[in-house]
């Protein structure tokens, strides 16, 4: 593994290939759709500049993000030498359409009323892209149903605009054979088929998983894109793509009786070495991790001691004879699979990914276009 920029502090390592890999195996799952990388939060915090590049030199042709401010950091970074479509999943909502038309990015319409928002921004006699969103029981973004009909019954509602996809969430997505996914899915169906012209998105990581059923003519992949298991959990048809480790900052040995960390919530009850590795919350690591939670030095799960703090954690290196100040020890990644650590801190692999702070450096691995 290439040395952190800086060995005295923690870094989050982004394997490339790994990406990848990850991107042809989400595409082997729907041969005849396009999958299209889903880029929000800064690519679920793993740095979607080189992210977005290397994905376009895969194959990538079509990008999501979810606000439209990332929709112009992404499209800087593509350059015009990779003319990308852009969708943003946040839409239209009122006042969006200038920076929209300014980064030439295509709004995902939630409703009925940003339809008409988008509508006004079209040039006179001229027509914008869009896409819709049809809610098929998520219940969060989108038309129900009956909008959706009444709009296609309407076409002059529709006269500024073209629709050149129809899209619908699911709602159990990561939860195989969940019986919300065939509803969902049923739904959808007989909603898009009011527009015959557009193409056909459902799936995300979880469904393009499940089934090929869900593939349509887009995957929209995110997760798994990034190394978490398209159902919460490790998967061998995924690589893990992010690391994050930090170094020891101190070791030192722990009496029995004495006590670790704020609010002494953990008392020694043997001799103990203890490592200090300078991690904390303030990292975006979540303080639920601690107590349950491990680390891995040399080859070795070592379990986290007290509670986490805002730039440290304590840990149990008592079988790491020669732990030492500078070590590197991992919080997930290849030896610590994501999808293990965020259940272990009450929460899943996206969060885990996206609290990754700011002030924690990326490092980028395998090719990466400029
Ligand atoms: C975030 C998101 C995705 C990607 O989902 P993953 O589970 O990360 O693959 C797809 N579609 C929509 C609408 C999203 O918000």
């Amino acid at each position: 593994m290439r040395p952190a920029p800086d060995a005295c502090e923690p870094c989050l390592t982004v394997d490339l290939d790994a990406l990848a890999a990850n991107f042809h195996a989400i595409r082997a799952r729907g041969p005849a759709a396009e999958t299209a990388p889903v880029l929000k939060a800064d690519a679920y915090g793993t740095g979607a500049a080189p992210v977005g590049r290397r994905l376009w030199a895969e194959g990538a042709r079509t990008f999501y993000v979810a606000r439209a401010s990332e929709g112009g950091t992404l499209r800087a970074a593509l350059g015009p030498d990779r003319p990308a479509r852009i969708y943003v999943l946040d839409g239209c909502p009122v006042g969006a359409a200038p920076r929209l038309l300014a980064h030439d990015l295509v709004p995902v319409l939630n409703g009925l009323d940003q339809v008409e928002h988008w509508s006004l921004a079209a040039p006179r006699g001229g027509r914008l892209p869009c896409a819709l969103h049809i809610d098929t029981g998520l219940n969060r973004l989108g038309l129900r149903p009956e909008e959706a009909t009444a709009l296609a019954d309407a076409p002059g509602r529709l006269n500024r605009l073209d629709v050149d996809l129809v899209m619908s969430h699911l709602a159990c997505g990561g939860i195989p054979d969940h019986p919300m996914n065939p509803v969902q899915r049923d739904r959808f169906v007989a909603a898009a088929a009011r527009f015959p012209e557009a193409r056909k998105s459902l799936a995300s990581s979880g469904a393009a998983f499940q089934s090929q059923d869900y593939a349509f003519d887009m995957i929209r992949a995110g997760i798994s894109l990034y190394g978490g298991g398209p159902f919460d959990a490790p998967d061998p048809r995924i690589v893990p793509v992010a690391t994050l480790d930090a170094p020891i900052v101190q070791v030192r040995s722990l009496r029995p009786g004495e006590t670790v960390g704020y609010g002494a919530t953990y008392t020694v009850d043997r001799p103990l070495r203890m490592a200090v590795i300078a991690l904390g919350y303030a990292d975006g690591v979540l303080r639920t991790l601690s107590p349950g939670g491990y680390g891995w030095l040399a080859g070795r799960r070592c379990q986290m001691l007290g509670r986490i703090s805002m730039d440290l954690i304590a840990m149990d290196v008592t079988e790491v004879a020669d732990a030492a100040p500078g070590q590197r020890v991992e919080l997930f990644g290849p030896n610590l699979a994501i999808d293990t650590v965020a259940r272990q801190a009450g929460t899943v692999s996206y969060e885990l990914l996206t609290r990754i702070a700011a002030r924690v450096p990326r490092v980028h691995l395998g090719e990466t276009p400029e």
